[in-house]
């Protein structure tokens, strides 16, 4: 029998990784094994604790994988795999094996920070603290990437091919169609990753892809995202309210702090803030991009404008290359991060992991959360259990490298960013189907907004929708 085991991503909104297994043969050989994506686990205790357990296929029986986009909550496991045995190629389009190689390698790096931190305070249960994988792990598994341009078909086994389809969600991202034959059927299965906005000043400002998710697909099985299950997004314009939160925290003589991913949404938001200087709408204060790929990062988004709406291209011919402004500042080394964190003026800090799960922003937070001059600024989803989400959901305090830190700075949230379709979204882009898929899977998402959308797509087209649950197989042929 060939089936799908979801072995991420279902029940939550991190570790996405799903096997497909073509089947045992005639022979007895075991079947043709792919990973769709290979995502480390964020956010709660409970499902962190997975990304140190092996998977159920060993790794070195694992074929192949396909990556649909640079989040480590799709790719972040990629070292880890290759680390326990997996050689096979690791299928991805060129921006997302650029961003990988940026990505993983930082993942790598932040990781063997915090465990070192770790040991140095004592503070971690387990001892030595180890890091889930190294920077050297992460360097190593960036040889087995292979770039496959969107529409293009690929093979990966005599029985199994797929081609790269527009997810619109970040550079790079896709959705997978892939074919299988199995017991002298073809199947037909679209992954959808993660799912884009469309693409609409109004409805998705800032948007900096052009177009939004491919339209008109089919599938027999359909595993789809359900991040946004339960939410409409907001569709007002957030410059306004984030100009006058800026102007706000500056006169009070305070600093504005940003967890953000440190690519495509960070730089979103650089040219943002630009043009608001430029427009008189905020003062000219410093802006810090602090992360240790924050120059890389600027380079390969300018590099891929092959992605972006005219819109944003237009912004990038204006404006040019955020390295060359004046007052903004990327800093890579941790001396220059120092710097920043030492700073006493009113400023503007950038600085990732978005969800604070890791990396420079904790340093930044752990300083600037106590005083309430001080404004945190969340411009990206916090899955629960992140320090991003105690934070936002104001919470009187948050560990950060284990030290309980108080919250006393404002906190101002805008969820117009966001890189994710919301339900009505979803149910447009579900309407230009051309067929209705034989069973639908959803993944990604909490369980009380995949257990929304269930029923929204049920109510709305009629189709067939299920809930996938972690570690549970689905026979597809
Ligand atoms: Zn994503």
């Amino acid at each position: 029998m060939a089936y799908i085991q979801f072995l991420g991503a279902a029940g939550t909104v991190t570790g996405s990784k799903h096997l497909i297994n073509s089947g045992t043969d005639s022979d007895g050989k075991n079947g043709f094994q792919v990973l769709i994506d290979c995502g480390m686990f964020q956010g709660l205790k409970e499902w962190r604790e997975r990304n140190w357990q092996d998977l159920p296929a060993p790794a070195r029986e694992i074929d192949a994988v396909v990556l649909t986009h640079a989040h480590l909550d799709h790719c972040g496991w990629i070292p880890r795999l290759v680390k326990g045995g997996f050689r096979g190629p690791i299928y991805a389009t060129q921006a997302t094996i650029d961003l990988c190689g940026i990505i993983l390698t930082d993942s790598g790096h932040l990781q063997e920070e915090d465990a070192r931190f770790y040991n140095k305070h004592k503070k971690s249960k387990h001892d030595p603290a180890l890091p889930l994988y190294t920077l050297a792990d992460a360097e190593n598994s960036l040889q087995y990437f292979r770039a496959v341009p969107f529409e293009q078909l690929q093979q990966l086994s005599p029985q199994m091919s797929f081609r790269f389809v527009r997810a619109a969600h970040i550079l790079g991202s896709s959705m997978v169609e892939l074919a299988l034959q199995a017991n002298g059927q073809s199947r037909r299965l679209l992954f959808t990753g993660d799912i884009g906005r469309v693409c609409d000043e109004k409805a998705s400002p800032g948007k900096a892809l052009q177009g939004g998710p491919q339209e008109g697909e089919a599938a027999d099985v359909l595993v789809m995202e359900s991040t946004y299950g339960n939410r409409q997004h907001p569709t007002d314009d957030p410059r306004p309210r984030l100009a006058e939160v800026i102007r706000e925290t500056v006169q009070r003589g305070g600093t504005v702090v940003v967890p953000a991913f440190a690519v495509e949404r960070t730089q979103k938001f650089v040219f943002m803030l630009k043009q608001l200087m430029d427009s008189g709408q905020i003062p000219k204060i410093p802006v810090y991009c602090d992360s240790p790929m924050a120059i890389k990062a600027v380079e390969i988004f300018i590099k891929h404008s092959e992605e972006y709406s005219d819109q944003t291209r237009k912004l990038i011919s204006q404006y040019g290359s955020p390295l060359t402004w004046p007052g903004f500042t990327f800093a890579s080394t941790s001396e220059e991060s120092k710097k920043i964190n030492d700073s006493k003026y009113p400023s503007i800090i950038i600085s990732s992991s978005g969800m604070v799960t890791g990396g420079r922003i904790q340093h930044h937070l752990a300083q600037r959360l106590p005083d309430p001059k001080n404004t945190v600024v969340f411009i990206g989803f916090q899955a629960p259990g992140t320090r991003g989400f105690i934070i936002k959901s104001g919470a009187p305090e948050v560990k950060i490298f284990g030290d309980m830190v108080p919250i006393r700075a404002q906190i101002a949230v805008f969820e117009q960013f966001s890189d994710h379709a919301d339900t009505p979204e979803l149910l447009k882009w579900l309407h230009t189907f051309t067929q209705k898929p034989g069973v639908t899977y959803l993944v990604h998402g909490e369980p009380s907004a995949s257990a929304q959308l269930k029923d929204a797509i049920a109510k709305d087209l009629g189709w067939n929708v299920q809930v996938a649950h972690w570690m549970e197989k689905v026979q597809i042929g």
